[in-house]
């Protein structure tokens, strides 16, 4: 059966660098069939709407969905409900998608633009995976209020048995296509949830475990070992809020936000929803400048998670690193490239 990759471009640098996502497919994986819909205030123009009902139908019925971005100052007098990021949240909350996996990874064409010193990021290859639908971003009850004379305001985090086990299963099969280790982290010497997240992931791994090397850190150690030393890592594991924090921090270790991918994952044999870390960048918008990679790795992470084509995908990772490596470089990273002559060389490096 022929799979399809459902293309979502969105607003500002997302349908330039979704574009040089086109080009690309259709270099390493030209059988694959591309569809395209309208996410954000694209289809909040079109539609009145962020995201139709249509849409995610289509995206539903998809192998995988790689988007672009969404947002923009065109949209800041827009009800909360019906703005661009609202489309975003309906799209991920509408696949069901739970495990947000980030790369940390230093191209070693790359290494002297990151703040840190070279021999600290040298090599440096992490993959951060973030549970996505609980814990303290979604916990009830929540609330700003007044009691007994008291203003406050408060969160509840809350997280059951298979939202933590699904995530940790995820991380687990990550890191056997890796080194093998996963470093899980919260804050179980002061938070409930913490203790309780320790005890599950232990249990999973227990059970579903085999050939993976677990351990655990807690989140403020993390933070600090990302920074000191994070060649330690392999895939760290965390929940919502730490995750959130942890992976900021972990893309700031490699240079430009121009080269981050993300995936988020759902259950096995449902689409995964694929796009860059960066948003629409409004301030570059249009002029033609934007680094595609990231993007363009997005589409990367698809062929590998969601596509069953490794191959194509160690292929088109390869050949970044080459483009990079023969001097390719947008203005994020220094350089005078337009995003259609990165995605050139790319290509030519394919
Ligand atoms: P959002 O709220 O949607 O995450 P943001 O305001 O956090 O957006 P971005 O849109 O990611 O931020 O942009 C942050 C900065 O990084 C901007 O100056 C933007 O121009 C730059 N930037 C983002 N993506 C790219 C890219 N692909 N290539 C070059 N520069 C980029
Ligand atoms: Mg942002």
């Amino acid at each position: 059966m022929k799979q399809t990759l459902l293309l979502l471009p969105g607003d500002g640098i997302g349908p330039e660098v979704v574009a040089e996502v086109r080009r690309l497919a259709g270099v390493v994986a030209p059988d694959l069939e591309l569809q395209e819909g309208l996410v954000g205030g694209a289809s909040y123009d079109a539609h009145g709407t962020p995201l139709t009902d249509d849409t995610l139908d289509l995206a539903r019925k998809s192998d995988a969905v790689l988007l672009g971005a969404v947002g923009g100052p065109k949209w800041n007098g827009v009800s909360r409900d019906k703005r661009p990021e609202a489309g975003l949240l309906a799209l991920r909350k509408g696949l069901d998608v739970f495990a947000n996996l980030r790369p940390a990874f230093c191209f070693p064409a790359l290494v002297s633009a990151s703040s840190l010193k070279p021999e600290i990021v040298q090599g440096l290859d992490i993959m951060i995976v973030r549970e996505l639908t609980g814990g303290v971003y979604f916990g009830t009850p929540r609330g700003i209020d007044e009691k007994g004379g008291l203003r406050r305001g408060y969160d509840t985090s809350i997280y059951t048995h298979p939202e933590v086990e699904r995530v940790t299963r995820v991380a687990f099969e990550v890191a056997r296509g890796r080194d093998g280790r996963v470093c899980s982290v919260e804050k179980s010497n002061v938070m409930e949830t913490g203790l309780f997240w320790r005890q599950e992931v232990t249990l999973a791994h227990a059970e579903h475990g085999a050939g993976v090397e677990l351990s655990h850190m807690y989140a403020d150690a993390c933070a600090m070992e990302l920074v000191r030393a994070p060649k330690q890592f392999d895939v760290i594991l965390a929940g919502n809020l730490f995750g959130d924090i942890l992976s900021d921090e972990a893309a700031m270790l490699t240079g430009s936000i121009g080269m981050l991918p993300s995936a988020s994952l759902g259950d096995e044999g449902t689409p995964g929803l694929y796009e860059p870390v960066h948003g629409s960048a409004p301030d570059i918008a249009g002029q033609g400048i934007a680094n595609p990679c990231a993007a363009i790795l997005s589409l990367e992470m698809a062929l590998r998670w969601s596509l069953g084509r490794e191959k194509a995908a160690d292929a088109l990772f390869a050949a970044v690193g080459s483009a990079l490596e023969k001097g390719a470089r947008t203005r994020d990273l220094g350089g005078e490239l337009t995003t259609r002559q990165m995605a050139d060389a790319i290509i030519a490096a394919l």
